[in-house]
């Protein structure tokens, strides 16, 4: 039995050397295998040579197709897909061409008349007019331009804009706590011919009482609606009546409709096209109507004489800014204007200040 146990012992360590050989060899093998080429691709989920849970090895590796944590492939898309997609859309430029500067006109030679009276001496007085408001936005854009020039005007206003409501109300106030003259201009603008002589007096009747009920003042000057001065006219409404001797005709060249036609036909901005009406017409003069008729206003700003009555409406701002580069035009090159509420610029050649009866174009021409 000894004999029979020492080959059996003899046999085990043949076997177990051999074991031991193909273990080292399988050790090898497997080593060399994981450095191969064929290691997962961390993105994607690949075929891996992995060893069994039971690697004792001393079995051939297996393959077996897993899905390395790293690429776990999404069962479900991705919850935080963000809704708002943020646009990378620049920060909008401002699309307005700049406008070059236009080289202010030089100043020529105007009338050279001056005040006689006394207190302004060398001074040259104009009567600035605005018809048809208060205006929301207009109105209050004109009051700050006179103020910024320090000038006075007179604002012939309607019932009709004034019963608009509180903010009317307030800007007809604030023209006449900023010193400025309210004139009646009828309460709707009707035109005295569509009116008998008792609705006429009542349109006028109840806008003074208006105008004295919410700023203090008595009216002392009427402006007919479409300028249809008359002798019934003065005798129904019992007041002086101002017409004017420059008209810019800017309900026609400085409303929105026109500016932005211009704007169109010449393939410019909102602002250019303004700027250029405002141009023409206080530099170089209207000589038609829109619809072509010949109507012939000269350069506004070269027809600033001494006694002159100008008309605007306070209800574009293309008025507003064309008064503005007038004023500033004036100031910049001549210095010696000063703008009167009307009466005030009448009291400057007479005692009584507007006459009823009378017709107003200037200081002075009267009919
Ligand atoms: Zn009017």
């Amino acid at each position: 039995m000894s004999n029979s146990n020492s080959t059996k012992k003899a046999s085990y360590g043949v076997i177990v050397a051999l074991a031991a050989v193909i273990i080292t060899l399988l050790i090898i093998l497997i080593s060399m295998e994981s450095r191969g080429p064929k290691k997962a691709d961390p993105v994607n989920t690949g075929t891996v040579i992995v060893n069994s849970p039971a690697d004792s090895g001393r079995e051939e590796p297996t393959e077996a197709i897993v899905t390395p944590f790293i690429t776990e492939t999404p069962t479900e898309l991705p919850t935080e897909v963000p809704t708002e997609i943020p646009t990378e859309e620049p920060t909008p430029v401002p699309t307005e061409v700049p406008v070059t500067p236009t080289p202010s006109p030089k100043p020529r030679k105007i009338d050279g008349k001056t005040s006689a009276n006394p207190n302004y001496e060398g001074k040259v007085l104009v009567a600035l007019t605005f018809d048809d408001g208060p205006e929301e936005g207009t109105t209050e854009e004109m009051l700050n331009v006179l103020k910024k020039h320090n000038a006075k005007a007179t604002f012939f206003v309607l019932g009709i804009q004034i019963n608009k409501g509180d903010k009317y109300r307030a800007l007809l106030k604030r023209a006449s706590d900023e010193g400025h003259q309210i004139g009646n201009h009828s309460y709707s603008h009707k035109f005295p011919s569509q009116l008998t002589d008792e609705q006429l007096h009542d349109e006028v009747v109840r806008t003074s009482a208006l105008i004295k009920e919410i700023t203090g003042q008595t009216v002392t000057v009427f402006r007919v609606p479409g300028g249809n001065k008359s002798d019934r006219v003065k005798r129904v409404t019992g007041l002086p009546l101002v017409q004017w001797c420059i008209d810019p005709l800017d309900w026609m060249f400085f409303e929105g409709g026109y500016i932005r036609n211009y704007a169109k036909e010449h393939g410019i901005s909102y602002s250019e096209a303004e700027s250029a009406i405002i141009d023409t017409v206080l530099f170089e003069g209207v000589h038609t109507t829109l619809e072509g008729e010949p109507y012939y206003c000269p350069p506004v700003a070269y027809e600033m004489k001494h006694g002159s009555i100008l008309l605007f409406h306070d209800i574009y701002m293309g008025s507003v800014h064309a008064v503005d580069r007038l004023l500033t035009f004036l100031e910049e090159n001549y210095g010696n204007y000063v703008f009167l509420p009307f009466d005030e610029f009448i009291l400057t050649e007479n005692d009584e200040g507007p006459r009823q009866g009378v017709v107003y174009y200037n200081l002075w021409s009267t009919t």
